[in-house]
């Protein structure tokens, strides 16, 4: 579906390009055409030099000429104009695109549980958010998951015990016989991790500082040396856990689906999101301050349909990224583009406040931007 999805927001684009146009059409940007088997199908008609748009919840029709220039500001990819040309006929569905804020808790503290008690429920009805539960080690009881979720939260994961899902490079070279790796990514790997050093398997089992700053011990001594740039991560099975691991088991715990994932520390590579795609409709990473390292506004945390970027998404933290009223100005350009915008914080983090995401929650409502979850707003773009 998602192809046939581009295609439409294609053939649109196409007729953008052709600019020596007599007239302009103007489509209205809150409408979204989404192809469709449902019994909602309208048709997209293409029919010599003119294309003809039959949109369902509309009384008519939008006759376009191969000439006419149409406006439309909420195109995204523009990348398959050619192929849409030869297409005769798509079915599509009219649903109107709309901006969503999700806010998300990461590592499911108990602090969570006050928030959503002090904050959330202060609301009717409750507004919703996600807990992202590292599912081998979280503080918060089953009951009290369960009570937020059945007020709308959302579970995701956030790995099996918030390991570091992301290769990195050794940063000084080790001899063979010792045990030590420094590093500043030395703290993202925990006890128990089973690694890879270049093809070789080793387990960590402590970790310690001295001089030259924080390093993990492994289990027994290197077989051999190993460069700067040698590659280090998660063993197979170790990562697949991390990932995967008593999901079941809590899906039937919480009775609910965990259908969203978000990466420890927001970062992944290729291995890891080819996994992660098997199971999950989505997962979170970070665009914020740490990437530009300027308060740039303008896309952070801003996710835009057709959600080309779901197993990378961008999410910005508004308890250190960003003060009161640069959230204000950030949900108001946001709420501008249709996007979904994500914003996550830490409630056990010294600078989270309650009365931010108050202000938050209250700016969202005033806007107009519907707080949500992933789940909820794939089912919305129907992208299930
Ligand atoms: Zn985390």
């Amino acid at each position: 579906m998602k192809k046939s999805i581009l295609l439409i927001l294609s053939i649109l684009s196409f007729f953008i390009s052709c600019s020596n146009s007599v007239t302009e059409k103007v489509i209205d940007n809150s409408q979204l055409l989404i192809p469709s088997n449902t019994e909602n199908i309208k048709k997209i008609v293409s029919k010599e030099d003119k294309i003809i748009l039959y949109i369902t919840g509309s009384s008519g029709y939008i006759e376009f000429s191969t000439g006419d220039k149409i406006s439309f500001s909420n195109l995204y990819d523009k990348t398959l104009r050619t192929e849409i040309v030869n297409n005769k006929e798509l079915d599509f569905l009219y649903i109107p695109l709309k901006p969503f804020l999700v806010i998300t808790y990461d590592d499911c503290p108990e602090s969570d549980y006050s928030v959503y008690t002090n904050v959330h429920k202060l609301y009717s009805p409750v507004v919703p958010a996600e807990l992202g539960l590292n599912i081998g080690s979280h503080a918060l009881s089953i009951d009290k998951l369960k009570e937020m979720v059945s007020n709308g939260f959302e579970i995701v994961n956030h790995g099996y015990s918030h390991n570091r899902l992301e290769t990195v490079a050794l940063q000084k070279a080790v001899k063979k016989g010792e045990q030590n790796i420094h590093g500043w990514f030395v703290h993202t790997f925990l006890n128990k991790a089973e690694i890879l050093i270049g093809n070789d398997e080793y387990k960590i089992v402590s970790h310690s500082s001295d001089s030259e700053g924080q390093y993990f011990i492994v289990d027994k001594p290197f077989s051999k040396d190993y460069e700067v740039g040698t590659n280090i991560c998660l063993q197979r099975k170790f990562l697949e856990n991390e990932l995967f691991g008593q999901v079941e088991n809590a899906e039937k715990e919480l009775g609910t689906k965990i259908l969203n994932f978000t990466y420890p520390y927001t970062v992944s590579d290729e291995r890891t999101r080819k996994l992660i795609n098997t199971k999950y409709k989505s997962s979170r990473a970070y665009n914020g301050l740490q990437f530009n390292n300027s308060k740039n506004l303008t896309n952070p945390g801003f996710n835009f349909f057709p959600f080309e970027n779901r197993y990378q998404l961008n999410s910005a933290s508004f308890d250190t990224d960003y003060s009161e009223k640069e959230i204000e100005q950030l949900l108001k350009v946001g709420g501008g583009y249709n996007a979904m915008i994500i914003l996550f914080t830490h409630t056990w983090d010294k600078r989270f406040s309650e009365k931010k995401i108050k202000f938050i929650i209250d700016t969202a409502n005033k806007i107009g931007i519907e707080i949500s979850t992933r789940s909820k707003i794939w089912e919305y773009y129907e992208l299930f």
